[in-house]
């Protein structure tokens, strides 16, 4: 078993491969730009986006082959990847 490469589904116990990114955001705790991103299975998609989205959290849901993809929110073009930093001058 060497699947570390594979991303697993956030809710609990669940050993799934995921296949959405929940992206939110704790206003409480973290800046309003800042997103912490869980992932999720087919089932447990709904769960979790219920989960966040009653406490006001959700911000996204996106597809992991879309967040990933060069441009998406979570591929190496996206905004992660260094905004406003020593690359972009
Ligand atoms: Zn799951």
């Amino acid at each position: 078993m060497t699947e570390d490469a594979t991303p697993i589904c956030s809710a609990k116990g669940c050993r799934a491969p995921a296949v959405w990114v929940l992206a939110w955001n704790n206003p409480k705790l973290h800046t309003p730009e800042r997103r912490k991103t869980w992932l999720a299975c087919e089932e447990h998609r709904e769960h979790l986006a219920h989960f966040l989205g009653v406490r006001g959290f959700l911000k996204d849901v996106v597809a992991l082959t879309d967040w990933e993809a060069p441009g998406g929110p979570g591929g190496p073009a996206g905004p992660e990847g260094g905004a406003g930093s020593a690359a972009d001058r």
